[in-house]
């Protein structure tokens, strides 16, 4: 197999856009791709100032990555969630987020749940009765607060996220199975901060199947945590994942084919009269100030202050 552009060897050969690449070629590749995504969906530019969430594994380095070398102004938010497994995830996935920023002189905060709230995810789950096995629900609940907090007290204008093609398609699958469509009118690669506080957030490479930022981490040589969070096993997505992996198998592209026409459906209008209604009211929560739509405190507040009791 060689490389469409050079006729050196290919080292990458996706099936689903009928190319090849070389090493060098693929390199570029990449992040032009991503560059076209954040122009055609107009995610930011570069007056903009971003904060990328940070996990330690490859997708989201690879975006910060990515976005460095386009020039865009971003710094790094890593979460410590106090998730040890076997292989000690959290802590291992710091060191490495810690290590590639200070590879490239970026900026990282790092904001560890336990030291901020006195105790770990896993340990908010439980006392919260918000699932004692599978810390999930809280766990994703108090990222996209934390990362909301922290992107409105640096003065972010933009949170960028790290999720691929194979995320979103997995998400709309599942959503398209219940029909569920308050979260269908919000899937998108930008969600606009529609009310003060709320700060806006993108997924600027949505477009990227899983396996070609695989591919692009490691040609990059950048060390990401390889480990899963250890209660990621078992998990409804995942096994959505491999469901739409089958399809692709038999269908090079079909995964990106579902994405990108469902994005096309609601640009063509499927949702708008629902927009509006589903915008609901929002007001700050007296004790941390982020925005919600719980009757008094947000259910942050409310989550954490169930672990005190
Ligand atoms: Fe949090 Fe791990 Fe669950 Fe992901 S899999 S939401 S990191 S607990
Ligand atoms: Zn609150």
């Amino acid at each position: 197999m060689r490389c469409r552009k050079c006729g050196q060897k290919a080292v990458v050969n996706m099936r689903q856009h009928k190319l090849a690449l070389c090493k060098e070629h693929y390199l570029e590749w990449v992040p032009a791709q991503v560059e076209r995504t954040i122009l055609r969906y107009r995610l930011f530019t570069h007056e903009d100032k971003l904060i990328v969430a940070v996990s330690g594994g490859k997708d989201s380095l690879s975006l910060w990555d990515i976005l460095w070398r386009l020039g865009y102004q971003a710094e790094g938010l890593y979460i410590g969630l106090g998730i040890h497994g076997e292989t000690g995830y959290s802590e291992t996935s710091r060191k490495l987020a810690e290590q590639f920023a200070i590879q490239r002189s970026l900026n990282l905060r790092i904001v560890d749940v336990l030291e901020e709230y006195g105790s770990t995810i896993p340990d908010i789950a439980a006392k919260s009765n918000r699932g004692r096995n599978k810390p999930c629900a809280a766990c994703g609940l108090a990222k996209r607060h934390i990362m909301n907090q922290a992107a409105r007290i640096g003065n972010f204008t933009v949170l960028a996220t790290g999720h691929n093609l194979d995320d979103e398609a997995a998400i709309l699958f599942g959503n398209t199975l219940h029909w569920a469509s308050s979260y269908l009118i919000r899937q998108a690669p930008l969600l606009e901060a529609d009310a003060e506080g709320l700060i806006r957030k993108v997924k600027p490479l949505c477009r990227m199947y899983e396996r070609e930022m695989a591919a692009y981490a490691l040609l990059r040589g950048i060390d990401y945590v390889y480990e899963e969070c250890p209660f990621a096993t078992g998990s409804t997505t995942i096994y959505y994942k491999e469901l739409l992996n089958k399809l692709e198998a038999e269908q090079p592209g079909a995964k990106l084919n579902f994405y990108l026409t469902f994005l096309q459906a609601k640009e063509g209008g499927l949702f708008n009269e629902k927009v509006d209604s589903a915008r609901e009211l929002l007001h700050n929560c007296p004790q941390c100030g982020e925005p919600t739509t719980a009757p008094t405190l947000c259910a942050f507040c409310n989550m954490i202050g169930k672990t005190s009791a």
